[in-house]
């Protein structure tokens, strides 16, 4: 790598330098090679030698280069690529500094990651082991609901519909009628993810953690750029990881809150299923009670709640909804 190479931000730092004149002109004809390249947040005026003279446009961005008498110009990103496009010389060292720029880039990026290695490593364990925790919670959920909230969350997860309808008994308004069932909307559940989700980015954290042990031993100023260019892109991917996991977190938390189990109740294809769901519910809080009273008591006061949602007329799982469903299955 050349040591030569420099990228400025700052007009003063190129204004400064001891070969530099902004009353150089530039061209193809006088041109020896590159220093460098400049983003600025000023405006400063180009020095190409064009047909029509001296360019002096005004411009922000663009290379700084040095004539064969060994003087520094500015050569605008515009006429660069106006003048200086036909030019091997000029486009063999603008992919010179790039590449040189770039390198510098990931040296500095990546020394910060090997200075703090053993934090990222500690940092990463620990969201594998919070990753672990909520598998552990989503896997009882998948191995204790029954098949038909389960065919519920596999088709939220597909369709991203976690509505859930229920039916609600109006009496009758004159002795000619009977009472009537008709289809509400109740709400929509919260989401959970699939085990299979979760567990593929337990995995990518386990591989990343694998690649920061490697990375840490490497003397970085002796690794190849392609190489750089790997460990800086997969070690970046940790903040999204840890997006992804606190993503995770959030929506179990609000699905396994009991206001949002509970209303499983009304995804269940009969009443043994209700019986399961309950239990499953007890589960996932942790709650020690299992009894078979306590299980049937809660299935009550749920339907209780709901119903007083429609002014205290009775309730039932939505029938029309499961019989369309089997529809479609069939
Ligand atoms: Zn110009």
């Amino acid at each position: 790598m050349s040591d030569k190479t420099e990228y400025f931000s700052k007009y003063f730092e190129i204004e400064n330098r001891k070969l530099f004149s902004s009353h150089q002109e530039i061209s193809p004809e006088n041109f020896k090679e590159l220093i460098g390249y400049y983003e600025l947040d000023e405006d400063v005026s180009c020095q190409v030698k064009t047909k029509r003279g001296f360019c002096r446009k005004n411009h922000k961005t663009g290379w700084l280069g040095v004539t064969i008498d060994g003087v520094e110009a500015l050569i605008g990103g515009h006429c660069a690529k106006t003048y200086f496009k036909a030019d091997k010389r000029f486009s063999m060292e603008t992919k010179r500094i790039k590449t040189e720029l770039e390198r510098r880039d990931y040296v500095t990026e990546l020394q910060n990651y090997k200075n703090n290695a053993d934090v990222i490593l500690e940092e990463l364990s620990n969201l594998r082991a919070n990753l672990i925790t909520v598998r552990k919670i989503v896997d009882v959920v998948y191995k204790t609901m029954p098949n038909s909230v389960l065919r519920f969350l596999e088709s939220g997860q597909r369709t991203n519909n976690w509505a859930v309808n229920v039916d609600v008994l109006y009496p009758a308004k004159n002795d000619d009628q009977k009472p009537t069932w008709q289809v509400h909307a109740l709400t929509s559940l919260n989401s959970i993810s699939t085990t299979r989700e979760i567990i593929s980015l337990i995995t990518k954290v386990k591989f990343l953690i694998g690649i920061v042990e490697k990375f840490k031993n490497n003397d970085i100023s002796e690794l190849p750029t392609p190489k750089l260019r790997y460990y800086t892109n997969e070690i970046r991917e940790k903040i999204d990881y840890e997006k992804r996991y606190g993503r995770f977190v959030n929506e179990t938390k609000k699905f396994i809150e009991s206001k949002n189990l509970d209303l499983l109740l009304f995804v269940c294809d009969d009443y043994e299923e209700q019986y399961l769901t309950v239990r499953s519910i007890f589960k996932i809080i942790g709650s020690k009670i299992q009894s078979d009273a306590h299980i049937r008591l809660r299935i009550k006061r749920v339907e209780e709640r709901v119903s007083k949602l429609f002014n205290n007329h009775p309730v039932r799982v939505n029938q029309q909804v499961i019989k369309y469903k089997n529809n479609a299955l069939a």
